[in-house]
């Protein structure tokens, strides 16, 4: 360790209790140094929220820490096992280019997951290079901090280093590490890989570990591995509503991108609509459409599913009894997910309270959109009980106006409603794709910085975000997303 790093301590205050779990759950690895590390973007709010030194770290050491050249004191580097359902298919995988530098803990005791992802080769990284790119890397900071600033669970991004190494793709392309910060790493196919192992008390510790970190309200249950499952439950149900209600399209929903703290996880080819389609995907894999935006909860229930088979021997000693309770609970994803669905669509018409009907009202304004082409984003942005945008419109926006003079409610506090659950700005795909060029094909990463800035206010009516409200000109279909490279 250099002592220039030695010197100047940042904060870190590591506890590793991951990697107290069993060990056939991980295997200890550190992140394979890289020739030229450059910090080109970092996060010093994040930073500074965490209880790290952002001025000691916004420079050479941060550096040479994100890009995995030095190891901060504390750390114990793994690279965690997990397995999953890859589109429908069971696959056994791992942090195959990602490294779990430990659990940082905050000032208020929050713990946070710090992870290298691109940090090279691991035993789990099959023919992978364990490299990722610039382009994605910055994507993922990008958007993770676009959903973070929107009010949505998800992981954070607090650095994008470059390597000063080449990565072959289909073209030869900047080596970039990301350090990613989330509540854990433990996915839906951590669990599928404990299973897989066929020993009831490593999956007992790794379930008591999960409900300790993640459900810490649950210690007195008589229940707690049943309540922790329908915890985990409720909060995808809340998760999926919520990006829903923005737009997001996640598009590889596979069971190892799914995180049991209810964080948003893996920003791979994900994307927002523009013109609100149910059907949209713009993944380029996604051929069947497995993984559109209006898919997106019975993915969520079928992946709970796969959650639940793996719980079944902590549920129940006896197996039908253990099935049964399994099923009631995946049973209820549906209902939960309406609710949580309908509490936050209520909220973008300014509706305070609930009435029957609301799940037409919010319906047939859907379909209008869905027939008229209509922007997600800014038909709810503009949508105003004094001026109807669009004469097709007329017969809706009668009914919602009566609807919202039902309430007690006055109408100032209905707009605000409105604004405060409607962004005003995402990060539209053309935006987002013109600021990743500057950066990768120009070394010029002013207009992600600018974005970066743009997307952090998403709810306001700034006048600097006019050009990044206007939908893509790309339009729906032309747009493709890959999976992170
Ligand atoms: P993802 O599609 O990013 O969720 O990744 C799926 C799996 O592939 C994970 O186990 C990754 O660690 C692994 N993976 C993706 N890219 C690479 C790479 N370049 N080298 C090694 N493993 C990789
Ligand atoms: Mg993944």
């Amino acid at each position: 360790m250099s002592s220039d790093f030695n010197n100047r301590p940042s904060g870190w205050n590591f506890d590793n209790s991951y990697a107290r779990l069993p060990q056939d759950l991980f295997t200890a690895s550190a992140p394979v140094p890289v020739r030229d590390p450059q910090l080109v973007i970092f996060n010093s709010s994040l930073a500074e929220e965490m209880g790290l030194d952002a001025e000691v770290l916004d420079g050479n050491i941060g550096a040479t820490l994100f890009g995995g050249n030095e190891i901060p004191e504390g750390a114990r580097p793994i690279a965690q096992a997990y397995a999953g359902h890859q589109f429908g298919h069971f696959t056994m995988l791992g942090d195959g280019r990602a490294i779990l530098l430990g659990e940082h803990r905050t000032p208020e005791g929050r713990r946070l997951d710090v992870q290298l992802k691109g940090s090279g080769r691991t035993v789990y990284s099959r023919g992978g290079d364990g490299r990722a790119t610039l382009g994605p890397m910055l994507r993922e900071y990008v958007i993770s901090e676009a959903m973070h600033a929107l009010g949505i669970p998800t992981t954070r991004s607090l650095a994008v280093v470059t390597t000063g190494e080449q990565v072959q793709r289909q073209e030869i392309l900047p080596g970039a590490v990301l350090t990613r910060i989330a509540a854990s790493h433990i996915r839906v196919g951590t669990f599928e890989y404990a299973t897989r192992l066929e020993d009831l008390e490593l999956l007992r510790a790794l379930a008591e570990h999960t409900r300790q970190r993640h459900f810490p309200g649950l210690s007195e249950s008589p229940a707690p591995h049943l309540d922790m499952l329908r915890a985990i439950i409720d909060r995808q149900a809340s998760l999926i509503a919520k990006w829903l209600q923005v737009g997001f399209i996640h598009g590889v929903m596979n069971t190892d991108n799914m995180a049991l703290s209810g964080e948003t996880i893996d920003y791979g080819p994900c994307a927002f609509l523009d013109t609100y389609d149910t059907h949209t995907v713009f993944s380029s894999i996604d051929h069947q459409g497995r993984y559109a935006y209006g898919n997106q909860p019975q993915i969520a229930q079928w992946n709970l599913a796969r959650l639940a088979e793996t719980l079944l021997p902590l549920l129940d000693t006896d197996p039908d009894v253990a099935l049964s309770l399994a099923k009631g609970a995946i049973e209820e994803f549906p209902s939960l997910f309406r609710a949580h669905w309908l509490a936050g669509m209520r909220a973008k018409l300014g509706l305070f309270n609930e009435h029957p009907e609301d799940e037409k009202l919010i319906g047939d304004l859907l379909s209008w959109m869905q027939n008229h082409q209509a922007d997600f984003t800014n038909t709810f942005r503009s949508l105003d009980p004094a001026v109807c945008q669009d004469d097709h419109l007329m017969d809706w926006h009668q009914r919602w106006k009566i609807r919202l003079g039902e309430q007690s409610q006055s109408a100032a506090s209905a707009i605000k409603l409105m604004r405060t659950s409607s962004p005003s700005v995402i990060a539209r795909n053309h935006k987002v794709e013109e600021a990743l060029e500057a950066a990768v094909i120009h070394g010029n990463f002013g207009p992600v910085k600018t974005l970066l800035q743009i997307l952090s206010d998403p709810y306001s009516d700034n006048q600097e975000a006019e050009a990044y409200r206007v939908p893509s000109p790309l339009g729906r279909g032309a747009y493709q997303t890959f999976c992170g490279t």
